[in-house]
């Protein structure tokens, strides 16, 4: 297993990311705008955000301080959340639920009110951050650690929610508290990547070889780079995996078998790793790491049935169709998922990431049910044949700690920048904010898309100001075209790449994008091409039955939209109704259907 020392030669600066590596000679970095930049008005986006902000916001302190006190020998008041947040010493991993990951989502939900906080403003939730980081602050023990079956699983959403509220929040204490808390925390760690069922500590049942130890180094790069100091950089470093990294970054898939999520999200320490230390391996890393999940991926976007992932032309994805109802862990794997491309399209500029981000969005976690106060959490979204939506059996699991963050990120994940002018990723209807070369300027974007074909945007400038818009056009899309002030610009809009459309910009200047929401039919995998989604733009169309539907391909494909979010098919049998993943309630659904 390879350690510290290999990447550390390479001296770039810190602020890669922001000069963009202009100075090596590669294409600068697409930077991402502040998190209060961009305003969504979109219904379904924002009713997310605020639904998982009010049970955060609405969570008692001494309950969410109770694990980390219980653990150091602290008088510890209040009620317990219980499911996995709870601390029980004599918790018997057997029994999967209460006790599982005492206190594991703290830093992710104090990391989700940061981002909250930068969006919109709210003082209740500042208020709230720092009366936390504090309170925590007082429990830092290493009995935490010493009793914990997943240090640094929790040491690494601690960082997470540290380095946000120093960032997002202006938290003055925030890097006291992240020193204190890995001062504490490295002694108990493995100190370098240990995979899953690796023993590492003796004498410890097998529950002790979970820890996530390979998936940290993202976010102390991220704290290296905001600041932090040298040891964060040191430590991105050391807890590389390169034992994983070795075989992608050489084209070659090491997937089979492994943990989906948690894997995945190590790409993302690969992306970090490039952007901070500037080895270009860990780009291929990454790369090759996407193209080996995408062919893996559902027509959803989701990946990883019964949280693996799989070798290359494996018939396991096929499989869970039938035997799984465990398809995609959604609110975690999105959340990585939308790092993960988020990362590849600043530097690529290649509109793929941004169409694939666009499927997971609309085909899974956008369409999850809400987080309860109780600590219910949509988990799994489910592929099967005979899928329904429902809340998993734990009660705050993982997806309830990144369920909030993915909710904050659509809108730092619909716009960026670099000093030519703004890429624009996602149709959501919103506005966003910059200062281009002096001038303030305000975009705003309209429509019903995905459910309509056209989006609408508008400029105000406080000055006409020459820039580039760049648009991305889905590889879906033939037939796209934009106009300018209803003037088509022609050859602009080609399927698979971002259009550049430059000029100088005035108020009132309007652009409006064609995107034909052609529907296409994709199957499983190669070697089952009757197993099939039928998809309509980025949308995949869920078929709605409780029997298994008699249904042709010609059929599919002539589906027709007979309300403003729903589709139906003329089957022999009579017509079958098909949905979005955001209309779906309760009832029976199938995502793929075979076709005679
Ligand atoms: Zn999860």
């Amino acid at each position: 297993m390879l350690t510290a020392g290999l990447v550390t030669s390479r001296a770039f600066p810190k602020t890669l990311a922001a000069t963009g590596g202009e100075k090596s000679g590669v294409q600068p970095v697409l930077e991402e705008f502040s998190y209060g930049d961009v305003k969504l008005a979109s219904e379904l986006h924002n009713q997310q955000l605020e639904q998982t902000h009010s049970v955060l916001i609405g969570l008692s302190e001494d309950s969410l301080l109770k694990p980390f006190r219980q653990m150091g020998g602290q008088p510890a008041p209040g009620e317990e959340l219980g499911g996995w947040y709870k601390y029980d010493p004599d918790y018997d991993w057997h029994t999967f639920d209460a006790g599982f990951a005492p206190a594991a989502s703290f830093g992710q939900w104090v990391s989700a009110l940061a981002r909250y906080y930068a969006i919109t403003g709210d003082r209740e939730t500042r208020d709230k951050i720092l009366r936390l980081n504090r309170l925590y602050a007082e429990t830092i023990s290493a009995d935490f650690y010493d009793k914990n079956r997943f240090p640094t699983y929790c040491y690494d959403k601690l960082v997470c929610g540290l380095i946000d509220s120093h960032q997002l929040a202006g938290d003055p204490d925030a890097y006291r508290i992240l020193e204190h808390t890995t001062n504490t925390a490295e002694p108990h760690m493995p100190g370098k990547a240990i995979e899953h069922d690796h023993a590492w500590r003796p004498d410890k049942d097998e529950s002790w070889t979970w820890d996530e130890s390979y998936t940290i180094s993202e976010n102390l790069f991220l704290a290296y780079q905001r600041g932090a100091g040298e040891r964060y950089r040191k430590l991105g470093v050391q807890y590389l995996d390169d034992e994983y990294y070795g075989p992608l970054a050489e084209g070659r898939s090491d997937f089979a078998g492994r943990h989906a999520y948690s894997h995945v999200n190590s790409l993302c320490s690969a992306m970090q790793a490039y952007l901070t230390l500037g080895d270009a391996k860990y780009l291929r890393v990454a790369r090759n790491g996407f193209d080996f999940l995408a062919a893996q991926s559902f027509a959803t976007g989701g990946w990883g049935p019964d949280e693996l992932l799989r070798a290359p032309d494996s018939d396991d994805v096929n499989a869970s169709l039938t035997n799984s109802h465990s398809s995609f862990e959604t609110p975690c794997g999105s959340y990585a998922h939308f790092k993960l491309t988020r990362y590849l399209l600043r530097v690529t500029r290649e509109s793929r990431y941004g169409d694939s981000m666009e499927r997971v969005m609309y085909n899974t976690i956008l369409g999850a049910k809400p987080l309860e106060s109780d600590g219910r959490t949509f988990y799994y979204a489910d592929c099967n044949f005979k899928g329904r939506k429902v809340y998993s059996n734990h009660r705050w699991p993982c997806c309830s700690g990144t369920m909030p963050q993915v909710a904050a990120d659509y809108g730092i994940s619909s716009y960026f920048r670099n000093a030519r002018g703004v890429y624009v990723n996602l149709y959501i209807p919103s506005s966003v904010q910059w200062t281009q070369d002096g001038p303030r300027i305000s975009l705003t974007q309209k429509s019903t898309y995905p459910f309509d074909s056209l989006v609408q945007f508008e400029m105000t400038a406080s000055k006409p100001s020459k820039f580039a818009l760049n648009f991305r056009i889905p590889a879906w899309a033939e037939g796209a075209s934009i106009s300018v002030n209803g003037k088509r610009a022609p050859d602009a809009a080609i399927p698979g790449s971002f259009a550049k459309v430059q000029r100088k910009w005035k108020t009132g200047d309007r652009v409006e994008l064609e995107l034909p929401l052609t529907k296409r039919l994709e199957p499983i995998d190669p070697r089952h091409p009757k197993t099939v989604a039928l998809l309509c733009g980025p949308l995949v169309l869920f078929a709605i039955a409780d029997a298994t539907p008699v249904v042709t391909a010609p059929q599919l494909l002539a589906a027709k939209k007979v309300g403003k979010q729903d589709w139906q098919v003329e089957t022999a049998a009579g017509p079958l109704k098909m949905l979005p993943f955001t209309a779906i309630s309760d009832e029976q659904y199938s995502t793929y259907l075979v076709v005679t």
